[in-house]
This record gives structure tokens, C-alpha cells and sequence, in this order.
């Protein structure tokens, strides 16, 4: 079969059964994004020569900035709009895929990231010489017919009932041509295999893996965080630290608070190092960069910008990624005026912006013995430490 081996990956599901405001695909599994996880598993399969995510068309910035740049797959994979449906957004990554020159496709869950490598090889083979193979585990349980009141109508034969599963791999145009083909007639399908079933291709069950679970609710979650040995919920930290010059006639603004002075900092935005400092913690720690990235001095929207609403901002980013913050510990060098008397304050309002409790943000202020610029009263500085928890 000519062609390259291009894998398509929809990815388009939302959160609705993990009861989760983000997409489950987003959620992070060993600290990870469940999506970066099967894309990473996908990428080290020798055989395959092009990944192709489907994303919903609103949230394909969202796809690339939490769960491709900061993994470095921004080059290796190709990311489409998918559809309403499951279907459609294969259909769209079907499409992507025969133009990058695909002879077979492999279509695998974004959501399936314990797929063992065997099994991809496993279900390509056996395309290969079928040009339909899905990858299934034999039924366990004994399965019921029901009706909708609750009423068995029939035992199934168990023995000859199987689960079905990701990696499914076809011939590229055959599939190609049932999609069109189902579109046309407007059937939709729950898997690929049915789709090539209902277009009367012959599909082949190659026996699939147990461990290549689906999550799609919190208990999945919870399972594959377990088979990593992943038993509380990861953490990571970040440090920031910032220094602003002093001149006069400016006000002197810190984690929100104006306090009473004859010299402020000086700055493109309200020059407040406190909060400056803090928010480059928070994006250290997510691996966002800093706030000269995301809010750079060049832009006329941040001349002037309040930096706590530049806090928020930093939050909802981190968000969504998948991060909260957990805590965060600040310390300002200053020579003066005075800042203990306003520490309670600027706490309130950093941990006001953090969304956590006051007593897990800690704010300190230090001299430095009229040592060098701060001791000269030429300039401020801040450094701060935060660590973030991923979101449940
Ligand atoms: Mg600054």
C-alpha cells in the first residue's frame, strides 16, 4: 500500500461527563495534558509518518498553547478544526491527512494515552492486508439487552461480543470515500468501524489492550493516575524577580496598594514590582515565560495597566492550562518609606486576585542596610516563589 501512515486523533469532545468545565482532553494525567500524552505515544511509533489533531474550531489557540508549544509538537503535528460530531471531525482530519499524502490512517482517541505501541503496530499490520482493522478486547461481563423501562429482553452470547477500541487504522481512501459517502446519505456512526461496516468493507478485530483505557470520567482519571503511580496531585513552582527604578512625582503602588510616599516607581504600566514579581512566579511555574511576553511595554493597552488586573489575567491563563495557584511568598527590598505598616493589605489584595486564602500568600519586606541601588533609594526590588496545583 503506498502512501505514508498519517495518524488522526479527534479531539473535539468536551468535558460534559467528567463533570469538569474543561475538556477532558486537557486535563492533566503525571502533570501532563491527557491529549499531549497520546500525541507523545503517537509520535515515538516508528511507523507513523504525520499526526493530525481535530480540535474544536473555537479552542484550536487553546489546543496549541497548553497542549503543544509548551511540549515542543507544535512542528510535528498538524492541528484542524473538527466538527459537531465525532465523524466530522475525523472527516476533517481524513481530509488533512490524504492531503499530506496518507496511504493508510490511523485513528486513535485523544483521550486513549495508555495505548501500548504494540497495539499500534499490532492494528496497522493487520490494515495492511485488510485495509479495515479495529483494535477490540473480548466482553467480560455478561452484556443485556434491555428496553427503556428497565426490562431484559435478551442475554447476548457473550462469546461472541467484543468492546471496541482505539487504534482503529484503515486504508486512507476507503475511508475517505465511506465519509463522504455517510455524509451524503447522513449516517453517523460511533466509531470508524462502524462507518466501514455500514459501507459494507469487511473490518477486521485485532485483539486490543485493557490497559488502553478511555477517560472519560472522573473515575478513569483517577485509575490511570493510579497505573502511573501518580497518587496526589502534581505541583510545580516558579520564581520571579523584578526591579523598578524610583523617581519622583510617581505614585508608589504595591501588591495594589498606594502607599504615601514622595518618590514612585517608575514603569509602562503602574510599575507596582510587588505584583510584577509575582506574576512572573506564576508563569515560571506553568512555563508560560514572563510578563514582558504576555503583556509587552510596546503595547498601548498595558500604558498605565492596573497590575492586579494583570494578576487576574495571569490567573485565568493559568487556568487555562490547567493550573491554580497554591501559594505564593513575596519579598520586596525597599529602603523606603516604611511597608510593614501595608503588608495585611497587600496580602488581602494579592490573594483576593489568586483566589486563595490570605494565609497561603506571604508578603515581606527587607532593607538592604543602605547597601547598592535599593539602599540608595535608586530603585525597588521583588522576588517572589509560587506553587501552582493542577486544577481537578
Ligand atoms: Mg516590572
Amino acid at each position: 500500500m503506498a502512501g505514508k501512515v498519517i495518524a488522526v486523533v479527534p479531539a473535539a469532545g468536551s468535558g460534559r461527563r467528567m463533570g469538569s468545565s474543561r475538556a477532558k482532553q486537557l486535563l492533566l494525567l503525571g502533570g501532563r495534558p491527557i491529549l499531549t500524552r497520546t500525541l507523545q505515544v503517537l509520535l515515538d511509533i516508528a511507523e507513523v509518518e504525520g499526526v493530525v489533531v481535530s480540535a474544536p474550531a473555537d479552542s484550536l489557540d487553546l489546543v496549541a498553547n497548553t497542549c503543544l508549544e509548551p511540549y515542543g509538537l507544535s512542528q510535528a503535528v498538524v492541528l484542524v478544526a473538527g466538527g459537531k460530531e465525532r465523524q466530522d471531525s475525523v472527516h476533517n482530519g481524513v481530509t488533512k491527512a490524504l492531503a499530506l499524502g496518507a496511504g493508510r490512517v490511523l485513528v486513535h482517541d485523544g483521550v486513549r494515552p495508555l495505548a501500548p505501541p504494540e497495539l499500534f503496530r499490532r492494528v496497522l499490520d493487520a490494515a495492511g492486508e485488510s485495509g479495515c482493522a479495529i483494535g477490540a478486547i473480548p466482553c467480560v461481563d455478561t452484556i443485556k439487552q434491555a428496553g427503556p423501562e428497565g426490562w431484559v429482553e435478551k442475554t447476548l452470547d457473550r462469546s461472541r461480543l467484543w468492546q471496541v477500541q482505539t487504534p482503529q487504522a484503515f486504508d486512507a481512501a476507503l475511508l475517505a470515500g465511506a465519509l463522504d459517502k455517510a455524509k451524503q446519505a447522513g449516517f453517523v456512526a460511533t466509531d470508524e468501524g462502524g462507518l466501514m461496516e455500514w459501507a459494507g468493507h469487511r473490518v477486521r478485530l485485532v485483539e486490543g489492550s485493557r490497559r488502553n483505557l478511555k477517560i472519560t470520567t472522573p473515575d478513569d482519571l483517577e485509575l490511570a493516575r493510579g497505573w502511573l503511580g501518580e497518587t496526589d496531585m502534581p505541583w510545580r513552582m516558579g520564581q520571579g524577580l523584578d526591579v523598578h527604578r524610583l523617581v519622583n512625582g510617581r505614585p508608589l503602588v504595591l501588591g495594589g496598594v498606594e502607599v504615601p510616599s514622595s518618590m514612585g516607581l517608575l514603569g509602562h504600566s503602574d510599575a507596582d514590582v510587588l505584583t510584577h514579581a509575582v506574576m512572573d512566579a506564576l508563569l515560571a511555574a506553568v512555563g508560560m515565560g514572563d510578563i514582558g511576553g504576555m503583556f509587552p511595554d510596546s503595547d498601548p493597552a498595558f500604558k498605565g495597566a492596573d497590575s492586579m488586573e494583570l494578576l487576574s489575567r495571569v490567573v485565568q491563563r493559568l487556568g487555562e492550562a490547567g493550573w491554580r495557584p497554591q501559594q505564593v511568598s513575596v519579598t520586596l527590598a525597599a529602603q523606603r518609606p516604611k511597608i510593614a505598616p501595608h503588608v495585611e493589605a497587600m496580602r488581602d489584595n494579592l490573594a483576593a486576585r489568586l483566589g486563595i486564602e490570605p494565609g497561603m500568600v506571604n508578603v515581606a519586606a527587607t532593607t538592604s542596610e543602605e547597601l547598592g541601588f535599593v539602599g540608595r533609594s535608586e530603585g525597588m526590588a521583588a522576588l517572589a516563589t509560587a506553587v501552582i496545583v493542577a486544577v481537578e
